[in-house]
């Protein structure tokens, strides 16, 4: 193993569809030597505030992080939003507001968007490979999105084709975008899904805690 440290960017707990607790996924994580992990839930933000008081234990850093589900007319697209501000009644408000269809079919990814810039978060493209775009209409949301403020794009992900890395790579770099990583861990039943499994370098940590301070 190298001495770089190594992060997981991309986590779910039981408070959406992973299989456990936060406090379990912190410890978890510091034994298999991760420096920092975000914990990144489906639509919701209330495993949190156990996962911030399991990891203070252990001394582990935990990122507040989020993942959208954005439905924009037939298209669906998740957005990683990190360091959101996870006691913001607002953001609680609007994540309560969306469970109903009536209101997710009203908004738009940009609303989506600003649900996580209003909260503090940066947000991030997750998974890209799993929409079944062409490089081009890859590249034409990546563009939009940044145009409502995206930060980075998640390319080291399980579903990534290694093919796909590098076209990724190359347009972050064009719109000026950081390349984030993770496992998208559930469960230990699915194993290309391991925790800790893409090796993301703390360094991208870095990235995005530098593009938090030009907010
Ligand atoms: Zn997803
Ligand atoms: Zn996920």
């Amino acid at each position: 193993m190298s001495n770089n440290k190594r992060i997981d960017l991309h986590t779910h707990t039981s408070a959406s569809d992973g299989v456990l607790r936060p406090s379990e996924l912190v410890n978890k994580a510091m034994e298999e030597g991760l420096s920092a992990i975000a914990i990144t839930d489906h639509d919701t933000v209330k495993g949190i505030a156990e996962a911030v008081e399991a990891s203070d234990k252990i001394g582990l850093e935990l990122i507040p992080g989020i993942e959208l589900t954005c439905r924009e007319g037939y298209r669906e697209y998740h957005i990683l939003g990190y360091f959101i501000d996870y006691k913001s009644e607002k953001l609680i408000e609007s994540l309560k507001s969306i469970r109903s269809w009536k209101v997710k079919e009203t908004m738009s990814i940009k609303d989506y968007m600003a649900m996580i810039t209003e909260a503090g978060g940066l947000p991030v493209l997750a998974h890209p490979a799993e929409y079944g775009l062409s490089n081009a209409d890859l590249e034409a949301i990546i563009k939009e999105l940044k145009s409502y403020g995206l930060v980075g794009v998640e390319v080291m992900h399980p579903s990534t084709p290694s093919h796909l890395e590098e076209v990724l790579k190359d347009i972050a770099s064009r719109y000026n975008l950081i390349v984030t990583g993770g496992s998208d861990f559930h469960t230990d039943m699915h194993r290309s899904y391991t925790l800790g499994i893409m090796n993301v370098d703390y360094e991208v940590l870095s990235q995005l805690k530098t593009a938090r301070l030009s907010l």
